[in-house]
């Protein structure tokens, strides 16, 4: 049983999708006006984690994360450089990707542009000036937050009283406003030059958080189980999201809200505009590699925030190269048939504990010491010579299992091939015939252990993969 924290309700839950075994979730990607840093990334992955851990508990997963490739900042930049926005985006958008898949995250179900879903957002604009929650000013449209009385249900901010002059932080647009808190649903362009698209509410370009409603709700339908984020963007993006939604459908939009608590250095956010950060290749360029860097950014749960330190990562690269070696030393062992009843127990607690940790609101620090709880304790039985064939599919099974979540052993060994088991198979012939037994069997077990099944025929010794 899952629990998460609910942003929404405040408590650990357990997560019930609206549908049984089926979990759909909208995830708020990257604005890809520059290379994502590993805060980002920290977010991607904690997604990812996510998303495989749905699948590891059997659930069916639709996931949709948006990439944001039109905001003032990539207006202003595009502009600088002489080129539209899609020529500006497109170098980060590839550069997204090859960060994303080298981190080893899987790609979302869908992954929606901003720029290719005006018409959708123009939609719920339109919706929410007939239901009254929008106005014109100067040609742009704002929201009225004064007309959705549960405006704050998700930060818990109290908006009672004069806001405007207060401390918390509220959209900078610099038109004319009813109240200070509304915030920007569409543009006018402020020049001719300025970038605009035609639509049903007018000429102009869409806000940032409209963006989001609308492609959640075109993939995902108007409720859906689960929104993920940074914890930045509780307020105001999230709660503007659902003002929006719930504003234009009358239908509860997510159910679930899960936060993912920031990547820091010394104390401080992780940002680009504190100029504090690392991106994913300014580390690969320092010597660090990718698993390492997806290890370290998983290693502590999601809703805790992580330090980033140069020692972390190269303890990160140790731990990498020593799974990985516990793996392929698991993989050649050479071990008699049978099963070693202690090792099976351990293999077991294991995956136990894994589960275990992981369905507390996804505590990845649990679930990897039950990986270590296991590397520990299989290594001893391999020093003793204790691990049986059975224990030794055991291992690799778990394994597999685990990193079916975590993604981090990296690929198993290449799968024997067919000359290599023929060579095999004929030096156990020319045992069988010099009467050395023991060595025919040492043969027969190596190859099981590697998957491969021997069948002794009249014919001759015929093979196949398990
Ligand atoms: P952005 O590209 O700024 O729109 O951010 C993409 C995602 O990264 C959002 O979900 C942010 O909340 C998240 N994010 C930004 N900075 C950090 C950080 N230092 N640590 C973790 N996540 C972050
Ligand atoms: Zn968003």
């Amino acid at each position: 049983m899952l629990r998460i924290h609910n942003t929404l309700s405040g408590q650990l839950e357990e997560f019930r999708p609206m549908v049984a075994g089926e979990a759909k979730f909208y995830y708020c990607g990257p604005t890809v006006w520059d290379f994502g840093h590993i805060g980002n990334f920290r977010s991607t992955i904690a997604a990812d984690i996510l998303r495989r851990y749905l699948k590891f508990k059997g659930l069916r997963v639709t996931s949709v994360m948006n990439l944001t490739d039109v905001d003032d900042r990539i207006i202003a930049k595009a502009a600088e450089a002489g080129k539209t926005i899609d020529e500006y985006t497109a170098r980060y958008i590839d550069a997204f990707w090859e960060d994303f898949d080298a981190l080893g995250c899987e790609r979302p179900d869908v992954a929606p542009r901003a720029t290719r879903h005006i018409d959708e957002m123009a939609d719920i604009i339109a919706k929410l000036e007939q239901r009254n929650h929008a106005y014109r000013s100067d040609d742009s449209i704002y929201y009225r937050i004064s007309s959705f009385p549960n405006y704050g249900k998700l930060s818990k901010i109290n908006f009672a009283g004069n806001i405007a002059g207060g401390s918390q932080r509220v959209d900078t647009d610099k038109y004319e406003k009813e109240d200070a808190r509304d915030f920007a649903l569409w543009k006018a362009p402020a020049s001719a030059d300025e970038p605009a698209w035609d639509s049903v509410v007018g000429r102009g370009r869409p806000g940032w958080h409209i963006e989001c409603s609308a492609m959640s709700m075109k993939y995902l339908g108007e409720t859906f189980d689960l929104h993920l984020g940074g914890i930045d963007l509780v307020f105001p993006h999230h709660e503007n999201e659902i003002a929006q939604s719930e504003g234009a459908t009358g239908n509860q939009f997510a159910r679930y809200w899960f936060h993912f608590e920031h990547l820091k250095v010394e104390g401080e956010t992780m940002s680009k505009s504190k100029g504090n950060y690392y991106t994913y290749r300014d580390l690969i360029e320092k010597g660090f590699t990718a698993p390492a860097i997806r290890y370290f950014l998983l290693s502590v749960p999601p809703r805790k925030q992580l330090n980033f330190t140069f020692d972390a990562l190269r303890g990160a690269e140790k731990t990498i190269a020593s799974l990985r070696d516990f793996r392929a030393r698991v993989q050649e062992a050479r071990t008699e048939s049978g099963r070693n009843e202690t090792i099976s127990a351990t293999v077991l607690q294991a995956l136990k504990d894994f589960e275990a940790g992981m369905d507390d609101d996804l505590n990845t620090s649990v679930a990897l010491a039950a990986v270590h709880d296991l590397t520990r304790e299989v290594n001893t039985a391999l020093a003793r010579d204790a691990l049986r064939a059975d224990d030794q599919h055991e291992v690799l099974d778990a394994i597999a299992r685990f990193d079916s979540v975590l993604n981090v052993f990296g690929e198993s060994k290449p799968q024997i091939l067919d000359e290599e088991i023929q060579r095999l198979i004929d030096e156990r012939q020319e045992a069988r015939h010099r009467r050395d037994f023991k060595r025919a069997d040492e043969i027969r077990d190596e190859l099981a252990a590697r998957g491969i099944i021997l069948e002794d025929t009249k014919d001759g010794v015929r093979w196949k993969r398990k």
